[in-house]
């Protein structure tokens, strides 16, 4: 298969107002930026580990590359739209530096629409200005990125801070990067095998396996670990021991319990309805916490995102404006 970018598919992404970086990353403005910028709100990874939604860079740096096909993903996916593309074949990789540069120009961009903005607070909109972390979270697995350690180095001595989020598909890549980011995120989506193959749609050999596998590795990690669980109704919230051994195995420093949202490309594959309710996310998340021995911390009823931990309260990465 010819694999270069299909343009049907980076006309779909530009519609849906992705700004591409380089050959195969991209940044996305996210809703809480908006909203931190123009009503004072903010996203709950600012109430729970107090990162600045409105200095936040949403990026991915392998914008059309990833190991699984998850029922409840937002990113468009191979076989989306009609359009195909090798999904695990993988591109020449650009620098870090000039990925660091790009989603800095990128972030400019689209923070430039906010000028004139009626509603947008000044202050903030200076503040914005310099971008203080960075979620490599928006799509795609960011580990099939080979210099990744490098771009977490890079971004560190720019002084940012990084949460990065992978499907824990690649534990030898993970193991060996060099440089570790701010906070670690494996979506564990499924509680047993079974699951995790009807609803995470592995595109790799024993995908389930290297999960473990990265699962067993967490403990080694120095900065803060989660586990996040993206709960679709009737998909994957019951067996809650299978997660609960999941979570024994990987001793995370917290677990994010949240809800599958109806939004971007998954709407091709899940109804409205396959959306739990907060209500159903906390239910969860208190058979969780029984299950485990982690207690409930802390909540956030617009995201439907229940945080549990064994620590008192959260690690906060607070920076000056
Ligand atoms: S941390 Fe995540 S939810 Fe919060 S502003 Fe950044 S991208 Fe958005
Ligand atoms: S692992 Fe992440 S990027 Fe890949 S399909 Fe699943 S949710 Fe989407």
């Amino acid at each position: 298969m010819d694999n270069s970018v299909p343009a049907p598919l980076l006309e779909a992404l530009r519609k849906q107002k992705y700004h591409r970086v380089g050959a195969h990353s991209g940044v996305k403005r996210c809703k809480w930026f908006y909203e931190a910028l123009t009503s004072g709100r903010s996203c709950y990874k600012q109430k729970f580990y107090g990162i600045k939604s409105h200095q936040c860079i949403q990026m991915s740096p392998a914008l059309f590359y990833c190991t699984q096909q998850c029922l409840f993903c937002w990113r468009a996916q191979n076989g989306d739209l009609q359009i195909a593309w090798d999904e695990v074949k993988l591109p020449k990789w650009d620098p870090p530096e000039d990925i660091a540069q790009g989603i800095f120009r990128a972030q400019a961009r689209i923070l430039t629409g906010y000028k004139a903005h009626p509603k947008a607070d000044p202050q903030k909109f200076r503040e914005a200005q310099r971008p203080k972390h960075v979620a490599i979270s928006l799509t795609g697995e960011p580990t099939l990125y080979e210099p990744l350690g490098e771009l977490l180095r890079t971004l560190r001595s720019k002084g940012l801070t990084t949460f990065l989020v992978s499907n824990g598909n690649l534990p030898k890549k993970l193991a060996a990067l060099g440089e570790e980011p701010t906070q670690l995120y494996i979506s564990t989506c499924a509680p047993n095998k079974e699951v995790f193959n009807r609803v995470c749609r592995p595109q790799v050999a024993d995908a389930w396996e290297r999960l473990n596998e990265t699962l067993e590795l967490l403990r080694s990690f120095r900065c803060p670990t989660v586990i996040r669980s993206t709960l679709v109704r009737d998909l994957n919230m019951g067996d809650v021991d299978g997660y609960a051994k999941l979570i024994e195995k990987a001793q995370p420093t917290y677990i994010e319990a949240k809800a599958y949202m109806h939004v971007g490309f998954s709407g091709l594959r899940l109804g409205f309805d396959k959306m739990p309710s907060h209500k159903d996310v906390y239910d969860f998340a208190l058979r969780l916490a029984d299950a485990t021995g982690y207690k409930v911390l802390d909540e956030s009823t617009d995201s439907r995102v229940v945080l549990l931990s064994k620590r008192d309260e959260p690690v906060r990465f607070s920076s000056s404006p």
